[in-house]
């Protein structure tokens, strides 16, 4: 039996593992994780330490199942849990346990700072005695709109030459999920960064589609990359407060939760949830919700660390 024909949940799960930002100690930091049919895990961003991984023990998440980490940016409340990750997996792989290739897909422009980030913090946890090359490392360049990768069922990837070709289309045979990733602008000053668009299918061969926008100023391109999402996790700032707190300005790459319902009423998905909420700048999830949902008819939740949607 492969790595990857364990247990079929058969649903797609997503788990909020962290829905703050970098200035709300209350909350973890933004962090997605995806459970795809197969009971593989996708890591959206590794929150600002070694957080992540204790709520994940606690819900009981199976981290040598991890069979990519994307990071929308290396902003520290995204990136700097990276290590933490890396690290626990190469402890798995040490103890004996059976460690796949895990894809580290980050935007192309931060790729060598990160790699250096991991190294410095624990220099030789990449070495041949350690992950042994299980982290493959990619610099999503979406020069041609899309960087995609694909995952397929015998435990290997691709990355795809020709996204044009293959970007919108059912998946191929053996493919259990396709990572996609857009750039987005964010920061001030501006870092890379990228949106992530995964494709993939329930048990019974259904599509799933979930887009998470990552840290982005307002972007024309989210309405289309996100269009027929089933879940939309979008960033949102309440504009209420925004001002009191003039780092939240549209300018630093951040979008209130209006522009964020904007963004949901072009896309259509089927469901929009809104997190990266700052509730030390006084945000609250309620006024946020309301907020989109002034723009945007379909369903609107906010999620608290640890909720947990069937997608
Ligand atoms: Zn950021």
């Amino acid at each position: 039996m492969g790595a990857w024909e364990q247990t079929v949940l058969g649903e797609v799960r997503v788990t909020f593992v962290g829905t703050g930002s970098t200035g709300d100690p209350r909350r973890r930091c933004g962090t997605t994780l995806l459970t795809l049919a197969d009971g593989s895990h996708l890591l959206v961003d590794t929150g600002g330490g070694n957080e992540t991984l204790i709520a994940l023990e606690r819900a009981q998440v199976d981290l040598t199942r991890l069979r990519a980490i994307v990071l929308t940016h290396q902003h520290l409340d995204h990136a700097a849990g990276l290590p933490f990750v890396l690290f626990s997996l190469a402890m798995a792989a040490v103890r004996g346990k059976s460690v796949g290739e895990v894809h580290v897909c980050v935007p192309a422009g931060a790729r060598d700072g990160l790699r250096a980030m991991c190294d410095t913090l624990f220099p030789g946890m990449q070495n041949p005695w350690w992950l042994a090359g299980r982290a493959k490392w990619h610099g999503c360049d979406p020069a041609d709109y899309l960087w995609r990768i694909e995952l397929r069922d015998d435990g290997t990837a691709e990355v795809v030459a020709d996204v044009a070709s293959r970007a919108g289309q059912a998946l191929g045979e053996g493919v259990v999920a396709a990572i996609e990733t857009m750039a987005v602008s964010h920061g001030a000053p501006p870092v890379p960064a990228q949106a992530v668009r995964i494709e993939t299918r329930r048990a019974d061969g259904s599509a799933c589609r979930i887009v998470i926008s990552g840290d982005t100023g307002p972007n024309a391109g989210m309405g289309r990359f996100a269009a027929g999402a089933d879940l939309l996790i979008h960033e949102a700032v309440e504009a209420e407060a925004l001002g009191a707190h003039p780092v939240f300005v549209p300018g630093t790459g951040h979008v209130t939760a209006a522009m964020a319902g904007r963004i949901a009423a072009m896309a259509r998905p089927k469901r929009l949830a809104l997190h990266h909420l700052n509730a030390a700048t006084g945000q609250r999830p309620e006024v946020v919700r309301d907020e989109a949902a002034t723009h945007f008819e379909g369903e609107v939740v906010v999620p608290d660390d640890m909720d947990v949607l069937v997608v």
